[in-house]
Protein backbone atom coordinates (compact mmCIF):
# COMPACT_ATOMS: atom_id res chain seq x y z
CA UNK A 1 0.00 0.00 0.00
CA UNK A 2 1.50 3.49 -0.85
CA UNK A 3 0.07 6.90 0.77
CA UNK A 4 0.58 10.22 -0.32
CA UNK A 5 -0.39 13.58 1.58
CA UNK A 6 -0.30 16.46 -1.01
CA UNK A 7 -0.38 19.67 1.32
CA UNK A 8 -1.05 23.18 -0.57
CA UNK A 9 0.53 25.10 2.46
CA UNK A 10 -2.14 28.18 3.00
CA UNK A 11 -4.28 27.40 0.18
CA UNK A 12 -7.66 27.45 1.98
CA UNK A 13 -9.19 31.67 2.07
CA UNK A 14 -12.40 33.57 2.10
CA UNK A 15 -14.38 33.90 -1.08
CA UNK A 16 -12.66 36.95 -3.32
CA UNK A 17 -14.63 39.66 -5.28
CA UNK A 18 -12.03 39.30 -7.98
CA UNK A 19 -12.87 35.71 -8.52
CA UNK A 20 -16.47 36.39 -9.21
CA UNK A 21 -17.15 35.21 -5.10
CA UNK A 22 -15.27 32.16 -5.18
CA UNK A 23 -12.20 31.05 -3.09
CA UNK A 24 -8.81 30.53 -5.48
CA UNK A 25 -9.47 26.85 -4.47
CA UNK A 26 -12.81 27.25 -6.05
CA UNK A 27 -11.87 29.41 -8.69
CA UNK A 28 -8.67 27.72 -10.12
CA UNK A 29 -8.65 25.03 -12.63
CA UNK A 30 -7.63 21.73 -11.55
CA UNK A 31 -8.88 18.84 -13.06
CA UNK A 32 -6.43 16.11 -11.27
CA UNK A 33 -7.39 16.99 -7.83
CA UNK A 34 -11.48 17.06 -8.74
CA UNK A 35 -10.72 13.74 -9.86
CA UNK A 36 -9.25 12.50 -6.48
CA UNK A 37 -11.92 14.54 -4.75
CA UNK A 38 -14.35 12.66 -6.72
CA UNK A 39 -13.01 9.41 -5.85
CA UNK A 40 -12.74 10.40 -2.18
CA UNK A 41 -14.33 12.09 0.79
CA UNK A 42 -14.67 15.31 1.63
CA UNK A 43 -14.86 17.29 5.03
CA UNK A 44 -12.72 19.69 7.20
CA UNK A 45 -10.27 18.91 9.75
CA UNK A 46 -8.40 21.84 11.91
CA UNK A 47 -4.28 21.49 12.59
CA UNK A 48 -4.43 23.88 15.20
CA UNK A 49 -5.02 23.13 18.96
CA UNK A 50 -6.49 25.40 21.04
CA UNK A 51 -3.53 27.80 22.51
CA UNK A 52 -0.96 27.54 19.89
CA UNK A 53 -0.69 30.05 17.44
CA UNK A 54 -1.49 29.13 13.56
CA UNK A 55 2.25 28.61 12.37
CA UNK A 56 3.00 26.19 9.49
CA UNK A 57 5.46 24.58 12.39
CA UNK A 58 2.57 23.93 14.31
CA UNK A 59 0.30 22.93 11.61
CA UNK A 60 2.32 20.61 9.64
CA UNK A 61 3.44 18.97 12.88
CA UNK A 62 -0.23 17.36 13.09
CA UNK A 63 -0.25 16.63 9.29
CA UNK A 64 2.79 14.68 10.02
CA UNK A 65 0.90 12.57 13.03
CA UNK A 66 2.06 14.28 16.16
CA UNK A 67 0.22 16.12 18.90
CA UNK A 68 1.15 19.28 18.97
CA UNK A 69 0.20 20.06 22.61
CA UNK A 70 2.51 17.10 23.39
CA UNK A 71 5.75 17.58 21.29
CA UNK A 72 6.07 21.08 19.73
CA UNK A 73 8.47 22.67 21.38
CA UNK A 74 9.33 25.82 19.53
CA UNK A 75 10.50 27.08 16.10
CA UNK A 76 14.55 27.45 16.70
CA UNK A 77 14.51 23.68 17.59
CA UNK A 78 12.95 22.87 14.56
CA UNK A 79 15.50 25.16 12.63
CA UNK A 80 18.13 23.64 14.09
CA UNK A 81 17.35 19.91 13.56
CA UNK A 82 16.98 21.45 9.57
CA UNK A 83 20.33 22.50 9.99
CA UNK A 84 21.51 19.15 11.46
CA UNK A 85 23.06 20.89 15.11
CA UNK A 86 23.59 18.40 17.75
CA UNK A 87 22.12 19.39 21.04
CA UNK A 88 21.81 18.38 24.50
CA UNK A 89 18.52 18.07 26.77
CA UNK A 90 19.64 20.91 28.57
CA UNK A 91 20.25 23.17 25.35
CA UNK A 92 17.71 25.82 24.91
CA UNK A 93 17.34 26.66 20.93
CA UNK A 94 16.32 30.25 19.73
CA UNK A 95 15.82 31.57 16.60
CA UNK A 96 18.34 34.16 15.56
CA UNK A 97 17.75 36.70 13.08
CA UNK A 98 19.78 39.66 12.03
CA UNK A 99 18.25 42.52 12.37
CA UNK A 100 18.02 46.24 12.26
CA UNK A 101 17.63 48.59 14.99
CA UNK A 102 17.44 52.31 14.51
CA UNK A 103 17.15 54.69 17.60
CA UNK A 104 15.56 51.93 19.77
CA UNK A 105 12.74 50.96 17.33
CA UNK A 106 12.39 47.60 15.09
CA UNK A 107 13.42 49.05 11.79
CA UNK A 108 13.66 45.12 9.79
CA UNK A 109 13.36 42.06 11.29
CA UNK A 110 15.47 40.65 8.22
CA UNK A 111 17.83 43.46 8.11
CA UNK A 112 17.22 44.33 4.49
CA UNK A 113 17.49 40.34 3.44
CA UNK A 114 21.17 40.27 4.53
CA UNK A 115 23.06 37.57 1.98
CA UNK A 116 23.79 33.92 3.67
CA UNK A 117 27.68 35.22 3.33
CA UNK A 118 27.70 38.17 4.92
CA UNK A 119 25.76 36.96 7.93
CA UNK A 120 28.03 34.00 8.25
CA UNK A 121 30.36 37.06 8.67
CA UNK A 122 28.48 38.28 11.24
CA UNK A 123 27.65 35.44 13.28
CA UNK A 124 31.58 33.91 13.59
CA UNK A 125 32.26 37.86 14.80
CA UNK A 126 29.64 37.28 17.69
CA UNK A 127 31.24 33.84 19.08
CA UNK A 128 34.71 35.30 18.48
CA UNK A 129 33.65 38.21 20.85
CA UNK A 130 31.38 36.53 22.98
CA UNK A 131 34.34 34.08 24.20
CA UNK A 132 36.57 36.05 24.17
CA UNK A 133 34.94 38.51 26.69
CA UNK A 134 33.33 35.58 28.52
CA UNK A 135 35.04 32.94 30.17
CA UNK A 136 32.67 29.50 29.25
CA UNK A 137 30.16 31.91 27.50
CA UNK A 138 27.24 29.11 27.19
CA UNK A 139 25.70 30.69 23.89
CA UNK A 140 26.81 29.68 20.65
CA UNK A 141 25.78 31.00 16.97
CA UNK A 142 25.37 29.12 14.06
CA UNK A 143 24.88 30.62 10.43
CA UNK A 144 21.76 29.99 8.65
CA UNK A 145 20.16 30.83 5.12
CA UNK A 146 19.94 34.96 4.57
CA UNK A 147 18.55 36.99 8.31
CA UNK A 148 17.32 32.89 9.67
CA UNK A 149 20.42 31.74 12.15
CA UNK A 150 20.07 30.06 15.67
CA UNK A 151 21.39 30.72 19.09
CA UNK A 152 21.68 27.34 21.11
CA UNK A 153 22.00 28.03 24.92
CA UNK A 154 23.60 25.32 26.97
CA UNK A 155 21.96 25.60 30.67
CA UNK A 156 23.35 23.87 33.63
CA UNK A 157 20.29 21.65 34.34
CA UNK A 158 17.06 20.90 32.89
CA UNK A 159 15.18 23.34 35.86
CA UNK A 160 16.86 25.81 34.10
CA UNK A 161 16.02 24.82 30.37
CA UNK A 162 12.41 24.89 31.45
CA UNK A 163 12.60 28.37 32.62
CA UNK A 164 13.75 29.75 29.47
CA UNK A 165 11.90 27.63 27.01
CA UNK A 166 9.13 29.59 28.95
CA UNK A 167 10.65 33.25 28.34
CA UNK A 168 8.54 35.16 26.58
CA UNK A 169 10.26 36.17 23.58
CA UNK A 170 8.71 38.28 20.87
CA UNK A 171 8.63 37.18 16.73
CA UNK A 172 10.79 40.19 15.50
CA UNK A 173 8.06 40.23 12.24
CA UNK A 174 5.33 41.20 14.98
CA UNK A 175 7.16 44.10 16.11
CA UNK A 176 7.18 46.09 13.23
CA UNK A 177 8.47 49.47 14.45
CA UNK A 178 8.00 49.05 18.00
CA UNK A 179 10.70 49.63 21.11
CA UNK A 180 12.69 46.96 21.47
CA UNK A 181 13.72 47.38 25.21
CA UNK A 182 9.75 47.20 25.46
CA UNK A 183 9.52 43.85 23.92
CA UNK A 184 12.81 42.43 25.67
CA UNK A 185 11.42 42.68 28.88
CA UNK A 186 9.43 39.68 28.46
CA UNK A 187 9.16 38.00 32.38
CA UNK A 188 12.10 39.66 33.57
CA UNK A 189 10.89 40.60 37.18
CA UNK A 190 12.34 39.57 40.78
CA UNK A 191 11.66 36.14 40.16
CA UNK A 192 13.68 33.12 40.26
CA UNK A 193 15.21 32.84 36.42
CA UNK A 194 16.04 36.65 36.71
CA UNK A 195 19.59 36.15 35.94
CA UNK A 196 19.13 33.99 33.18
CA UNK A 197 16.61 35.76 31.22
CA UNK A 198 18.69 38.81 31.95
CA UNK A 199 21.74 37.74 30.40
CA UNK A 200 19.71 36.27 27.27
CA UNK A 201 18.52 40.40 26.81
CA UNK A 202 21.94 41.28 27.39
CA UNK A 203 23.23 39.08 24.45
CA UNK A 204 20.77 40.71 22.13
CA UNK A 205 21.90 44.45 23.51
CA UNK A 206 25.78 43.45 23.67
CA UNK A 207 25.24 41.81 20.08
CA UNK A 208 25.18 45.74 18.57
CA UNK A 209 28.76 46.62 20.10
CA UNK A 210 29.73 43.66 18.39
CA UNK A 211 27.66 44.26 14.78
CA UNK A 212 26.88 48.21 14.63
CA UNK A 213 30.99 49.17 13.01
CA UNK A 214 31.61 45.75 11.70
CA UNK A 215 32.64 46.05 8.31
CA UNK A 216 30.22 43.88 6.51
CA UNK A 217 27.81 46.43 7.52
CA UNK A 218 29.83 49.53 7.22
CA UNK A 219 29.97 48.42 3.61
CA UNK A 220 26.35 47.52 3.52
CA UNK A 221 25.20 51.40 4.53
CA UNK A 222 27.76 52.67 1.51
CA UNK A 223 25.75 50.61 -0.89
CA UNK A 224 22.26 52.16 0.60
CA UNK A 225 21.56 48.84 2.16
CA UNK A 226 20.28 47.99 5.20
CA UNK A 227 22.47 47.00 8.06
CA UNK A 228 22.08 43.91 10.56
CA UNK A 229 23.09 45.42 13.22
CA UNK A 230 21.79 43.49 16.24
CA UNK A 231 20.68 40.31 16.84
CA UNK A 232 16.70 39.46 17.96
CA UNK A 233 16.40 35.80 20.18
CA UNK A 234 13.40 34.27 20.02
CA UNK A 235 11.37 30.85 19.15
CA UNK A 236 13.21 28.94 21.89
CA UNK A 237 12.74 25.78 23.43
CA UNK A 238 14.55 22.26 23.99
CA UNK A 239 14.65 19.77 21.03
CA UNK A 240 11.47 17.72 20.71
CA UNK A 241 11.15 14.26 21.42
CA UNK A 242 9.00 12.96 18.78
CA UNK A 243 8.35 8.84 18.62
CA UNK A 244 9.93 7.68 15.59
CA UNK A 245 7.43 7.45 12.74
CA UNK A 246 7.93 3.76 11.81
CA UNK A 247 8.11 3.26 15.30
CA UNK A 248 4.56 5.14 15.34
CA UNK A 249 2.58 3.67 12.45
CA UNK A 250 4.56 0.97 10.76
CA UNK A 251 5.57 2.28 7.46
CA UNK A 252 8.66 3.96 6.09
CA UNK A 253 8.00 7.56 5.42
CA UNK A 254 9.72 10.53 3.45
CA UNK A 255 8.74 14.44 3.55
CA UNK A 256 9.62 17.05 0.23
CA UNK A 257 9.17 20.21 1.33
CA UNK A 258 11.53 23.50 0.36
CA UNK A 259 10.90 24.81 4.25
CA UNK A 260 13.49 24.46 6.96
CA UNK A 261 11.14 24.35 9.67
CA UNK A 262 9.20 21.21 8.09
CA UNK A 263 12.29 19.53 7.21
CA UNK A 264 13.35 19.82 11.20
CA UNK A 265 10.14 18.12 11.71
CA UNK A 266 10.80 15.36 9.24
CA UNK A 267 14.27 15.19 11.03
CA UNK A 268 12.95 14.73 14.31
CA UNK A 269 10.12 12.10 13.21
CA UNK A 270 12.96 10.03 11.40
CA UNK A 271 11.20 10.57 8.36
CA UNK A 272 13.51 11.01 5.46
CA UNK A 273 14.04 14.61 4.23
CA UNK A 274 14.44 14.60 0.58
CA UNK A 275 15.74 17.34 -1.14
CA UNK A 276 14.87 18.42 -4.61
CA UNK A 277 17.21 21.12 -6.73
CA UNK A 278 15.02 24.20 -7.27
CA UNK A 279 12.62 23.71 -4.53
CA UNK A 280 13.00 27.19 -2.98
CA UNK A 281 9.64 27.86 -1.14
CA UNK A 282 8.87 30.27 -3.33
CA UNK A 283 6.31 31.37 -6.26
CA UNK A 284 9.63 30.09 -8.30
CA UNK A 285 9.60 26.68 -6.96
CA UNK A 286 10.39 23.85 -9.37
CA UNK A 287 6.86 22.57 -9.60
CA UNK A 288 7.84 19.98 -11.93
CA UNK A 289 11.13 18.93 -10.21
CA UNK A 290 8.81 18.06 -7.02
CA UNK A 291 6.67 15.67 -8.73
CA UNK A 292 9.15 14.21 -10.18
CA UNK A 293 10.80 13.47 -6.91
CA UNK A 294 7.40 12.60 -5.65
CA UNK A 295 7.25 9.87 -8.05
CA UNK A 296 10.79 8.41 -7.29
CA UNK A 297 10.38 8.40 -3.39
CA UNK A 298 7.28 6.61 -3.23
CA UNK A 299 9.02 3.67 -5.39
CA UNK A 300 10.91 3.28 -2.38
CA UNK A 301 8.74 4.52 0.69
CA UNK A 302 5.68 3.39 1.97
CA UNK A 303 4.61 7.13 2.85
CA UNK A 304 5.27 10.65 1.51
CA UNK A 305 4.42 13.95 2.47
CA UNK A 306 4.85 16.70 -0.19
CA UNK A 307 4.48 20.07 0.99
CA UNK A 308 4.39 23.15 -1.51
CA UNK A 309 4.55 26.78 -0.01
CA UNK A 310 4.07 29.13 -2.77
CA UNK A 311 0.54 29.60 -2.33
CA UNK A 312 1.25 30.57 1.18
CA UNK A 313 3.22 33.27 0.19
CA UNK A 314 0.91 34.08 -2.56
CA UNK A 315 -1.63 34.60 0.06
CA UNK A 316 1.22 36.80 2.72
CA UNK A 317 1.80 38.71 -0.50
CA UNK A 318 -2.48 39.21 -1.43
CA UNK A 319 -1.58 38.58 -4.45
CA UNK A 320 -4.60 36.52 -6.30
CA UNK A 321 -3.32 35.68 -9.60
CA UNK A 322 -0.54 34.24 -8.19
CA UNK A 323 -2.62 31.86 -5.51
CA UNK A 324 -4.62 30.80 -8.06
CA UNK A 325 -2.01 29.96 -10.10
CA UNK A 326 0.09 28.23 -7.55
CA UNK A 327 -2.55 26.20 -6.90
CA UNK A 328 -3.47 25.24 -11.01
CA UNK A 329 0.46 24.57 -10.59
CA UNK A 330 0.40 21.87 -8.24
CA UNK A 331 -2.76 20.11 -9.49
CA UNK A 332 -0.83 19.89 -13.06
CA UNK A 333 2.98 18.97 -12.21
CA UNK A 334 2.87 17.41 -8.87
CA UNK A 335 -0.67 15.61 -7.87
CA UNK A 336 -1.48 14.89 -12.19
CA UNK A 337 2.06 12.86 -12.28
CA UNK A 338 1.68 11.53 -8.99
CA UNK A 339 -1.65 9.78 -9.22
CA UNK A 340 -0.64 9.07 -12.88
CA UNK A 341 1.86 6.81 -11.15
CA UNK A 342 -0.27 5.37 -8.48
CA UNK A 343 -3.31 4.25 -10.63
CA UNK A 344 -3.26 0.36 -10.60
CA UNK A 345 -1.72 0.38 -7.75
CA UNK A 346 -2.84 0.05 -4.09
CA UNK A 347 -2.84 3.86 -2.42
CA UNK A 348 -4.37 5.36 -0.05
CA UNK A 349 -4.18 9.59 -0.64
CA UNK A 350 -5.05 12.95 0.95
CA UNK A 351 -4.98 16.67 0.18
CA UNK A 352 -4.91 19.72 2.54
CA UNK A 353 -3.77 23.09 3.60
CA UNK A 354 -1.71 22.86 6.81
CA UNK A 355 -4.33 26.51 7.73
CA UNK A 356 -5.64 29.25 5.62
CA UNK A 357 -3.55 32.10 4.46
CA UNK A 358 -6.69 34.36 3.11
CA UNK A 359 -5.52 36.62 0.64
CA UNK A 360 -7.21 39.46 2.73
CA UNK A 361 -6.11 39.01 5.85
CA UNK A 362 -2.53 38.51 4.87
CA UNK A 363 -1.57 35.99 7.25
CA UNK A 364 -2.58 32.56 9.05
CA UNK A 365 -6.00 32.21 10.20
CA UNK A 366 -7.43 29.56 12.37
CA UNK A 367 -10.31 28.59 10.31
CA UNK A 368 -11.12 25.18 10.14
CA UNK A 369 -9.24 23.75 6.41
CA UNK A 370 -10.87 21.52 3.30
CA UNK A 371 -9.75 18.24 3.09
CA UNK A 372 -10.29 15.03 0.80
CA UNK A 373 -9.62 11.58 1.78
CA UNK A 374 -9.27 8.91 -0.50
CA UNK A 375 -8.39 5.07 -0.01
CA UNK A 376 -8.83 2.28 -2.51
CA UNK A 377 -10.67 0.15 0.25
CA UNK A 378 -13.62 2.68 0.21
CA UNK A 379 -16.13 4.44 -1.61
CA UNK A 380 -16.11 7.81 -2.03
CA UNK A 381 -18.87 10.23 -1.37
CA UNK A 382 -20.44 12.65 -3.24
CA UNK A 383 -18.05 15.54 -3.17
CA UNK A 384 -16.56 16.20 -6.72
CA UNK A 385 -14.58 19.49 -5.46
CA UNK A 386 -11.52 19.94 -3.45
CA UNK A 387 -12.45 23.33 -1.67
CA UNK A 388 -14.47 25.47 1.47
CA UNK A 389 -17.75 25.41 -0.03
CA UNK A 390 -17.93 21.27 -1.96
CA UNK A 391 -16.72 19.43 1.28
CA UNK A 392 -19.10 21.07 3.25
CA UNK A 393 -21.72 18.28 1.64
CA UNK A 394 -19.06 15.60 2.39
CA UNK A 395 -19.13 12.48 4.54
CA UNK A 396 -15.79 13.09 6.99
CA UNK A 397 -16.33 14.02 10.28
CA UNK A 398 -14.26 16.73 11.58
CA UNK A 399 -11.39 15.38 13.62
CA UNK A 400 -8.28 16.54 15.44
CA UNK A 401 -5.65 16.82 12.53
CA UNK A 402 -3.36 14.93 14.60
CA UNK A 403 -5.32 11.91 13.82
CA UNK A 404 -5.10 12.27 9.90
CA UNK A 405 -2.44 9.05 9.38
CA UNK A 406 -3.88 7.17 11.59
CA UNK A 407 -7.32 7.41 9.64
CA UNK A 408 -5.40 7.20 6.33
CA UNK A 409 -4.16 3.74 7.52
CA UNK A 410 -7.59 2.41 9.12
CA UNK A 411 -9.83 4.10 6.34
CA UNK A 412 -11.45 6.16 9.51
CA UNK A 413 -13.34 8.41 7.71
ZN1 LIG B 1 1.76 27.04 6.40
Amino acid sequence: MKYVVFIPDGSSDYPVDELDGMTPLQYANTPNIDKLASKGCGGFTNNVPEGLTPGSDVANMSIFGYDPNDFYTGRGPLEAGSMGIETEPTDVIFRCNTITEKDGIMDDFNAGHITSQEAEVLMDALNEYFNEKYEGFKGKFYPGISYRHVFVYSCDNEEDAKFLSNLKTMPPHDIASQNLDENTSGKIDDSWGKDLALEIKNIMIESQEVLKDHEINQKRISEGKKPANMVWLWGQGVTPKLPNFKETYGLDGAVITGVDLLKGIGVFAGLDVIEVPGATGYFDTDYAAKGKYAIDTLKNHDLLFIHVEAPDEAGHAGDIKEKVNAIEQIDKHIVGPVLDFLEGNEYKAAILPDHPTPLSVGTHTRDDVPIIMYSCNKDGDSVAGFNEVDVCEGSIEKQRGCNLVKRLINDDF
